[in-house]
């Protein structure tokens, strides 16, 4: 079993967390937003990468807060809630 992991977040287009642990919690994931209505995306759309969501270590940090990412880890572009 994983002790430290990246989770994935669900943010939504409009860049309104929906989901920072959409693989550790996947009852929180939703389609859409629910504050704007538009779509959710898990991963880059320039690379496919996944939205890096919580950092889950064995001592803590699942309950940290998250501040979404502005540009991908992998690919290095723009979100679209950074444009
Ligand atoms: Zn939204
Ligand atoms: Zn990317």
């Amino acid at each position: 079993m994983r002790e430290t992991w990246y989770d994935t977040a669900q943010i939504c287009l409009g860049g309104h967390v929906i989901n920072p642990m959409s693989v550790g919690s996947p009852a929180h994931n939703q389609r859409f937003c629910d504050q704007c209505g538009k779509a959710a995306i898990t991963a880059c759309q320039t690379c496919t990468a996944p939205i890096r969501g919580l950092f889950h270590d064995s001592l803590a940090a699942a309950r940290a807060q998250y501040n979404r990412p502005s540009y991908c880890h992998n690919c290095g572009k723009a979100y679209p809630w950074t444009r």
